[in-house]
């Protein structure tokens, strides 16, 4: 008998035992790895063995990578960091950031805040179809010699789709080349990611990548941002090279280890296993005449760890049902106790009300049971959902 059901994977995936194993194995370790003796020397290897694990994952130089707390303060300093360096050294004209509707909010709300401390900054956001996908050929229309910023995620937290960063890469770098410019700088958000696509950023072409290692079993509070050298973007805060935006005092030897084990245990045949999860549970689901699915069809576009369905049932009442059964999907955002926004992924995609409110998240991996799957469908049905 099933009591309790986790699939809220792309909010945070459980942390994995032999994660847990390494933190514990390098948590005692005493020192400030900033410090000069034996044993702050010992805690600092622990941080650059973790940097170079993160470097080899994606092809890049250690000196390249940067910790944070998470995948919204890298995307900061990441987007940030590049309007601070370039703007200043601008004519006063107008200037834009190109981006999609359906970024995290991370993205949203410092695009945001760059917009309001410099009105001469527009957003122009790539147009999605009818599966929240764009097309490359869309950026080509909207680039121009006024563009300081490309930020487009990697892959969708909502509904899984995947973008093509790789096209994108290639536009922006030819963009660049016939104009003698350093920028756009093209940033890309890989916090869903990571697990699932190649993440090497020669393949992909980007300038700055960030993510987080809870969303691949690693810690809470442990984040990275890649930059390349070559990115115009602002490393040091009030003109201090002491005071650097990229390492925020003294970072944790415990965070980064279980971050970089993380990184190891990512596997071929895990992604496999949830590309099986992921058609098992659709195949249940999709026999259900209520329910629509939302984002792009199963296959090459879509993350493997998500579904993203609307049921007609009002998202809080059908998420509050089924905690009620024990099983944990998401919904929009919480805004308080009592309700919950609807997602601005969905609510940019369709323009049919019952649908955008009835979204449901559910997303799986590498400790979800086909059973437990089933167990969802099950109380699915039972909730006049067939
Ligand atoms: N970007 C995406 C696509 C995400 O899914 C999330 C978390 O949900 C974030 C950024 C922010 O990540 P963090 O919780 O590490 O700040």
């Amino acid at each position: 008998m099933i009591k309790k059901v986790y699939l809220d994977y792309q909010a945070t995936v459980p942390i994995r035992p032999e994660v847990l194993q390494r933190m514990n194995d390098v948590s005692t370790d005493i020192g400030n790895p900033n410090s000069t003796h034996s044993f702050g020397r010992k805690n600092a290897a622990t941080i650059y063995n973790a940097k170079n694990v993160l470097a080899d994952f994606l092809g890049v130089s250690s000196k390249d990578i940067f910790f944070t707390s998470g995948a919204t303060e890298s995307i900061e300093i990441a987007l940030l960091g590049v309007v601070k360096k370039i703007l200043p050294n601008l004519p006063k004209k107008d200037w834009n950031i190109i981006t999609t509707p359906i970024e995290h909010k991370a993205v949203l709300n410092t695009i945001a805040e760059i917009i309001s401390d410099h009105p001469n900054i527009q957003v122009r956001y790539l147009q999605l179809d009818q599966e929240g996908q764009i097309k490359p050929e869309s950026l080509e229309a909207l680039i121009d010699e006024h563009t300081l910023l490309v930020s487009v995620m990697y892959a969708n937290n909502e509904i899984g789709t995947i973008f093509p960063i790789r096209k994108l890469g290639k536009i922006i770098r030819l963009h660049r080349s016939k104009h003698k410019s350093d920028y756009p700088v093209f940033h890309t958000d890989a916090t869903q990611s990571l697990m699932y696509l190649n993440s090497k950023v020669d393949y992909l072409g980007v300038d700055m990548m960030t993510f987080s290692a809870h969303k691949i079993g690693g810690p809470l509070g442990i984040g990275a941002l890649y930059v390349s050298p070559d990115a115009p973007t602002m490393r040091i805060r009030n003109g201090n090279p002491k005071e650097s935006f990229f390492s925020r005092g003294t970072t944790s030897p415990t965070l980064v280890a279980g971050f970089a084990r993380a990184i190891e245990l990512i596997s071929k045949l895990e992604i496999e296993k949830t590309v099986h999860l992921q058609r098992h549970l659709w195949s249940k689901l999709s026999n259900f005449p209520g329910i629509l699915l939302n984002g792009p069809a199963i296959g090459e576009h879509r993350l493997p760890c998500n579904l993203n369905i609307s049921t007609g049932i009002p998202a809080l009442e059908m998420l509050l049902r089924l905690d009620l059964e024990g099983v944990a999907v998401s919904a929009g955002s919480a805004c308080s106790s009592r309700s919950i926004d609807p997602s601005h992924v969905i609510s940019a995609i369709y323009d049919d009300h019952s649908r955008v409110h009835s979204a449901l998240r559910i997303s799986f991996g590498y400790a979800t049971t086909i059973e437990e799957l089933d167990f969802f469908v099950k109380i699915l049905s039972n909730n006049n959902i067939s």
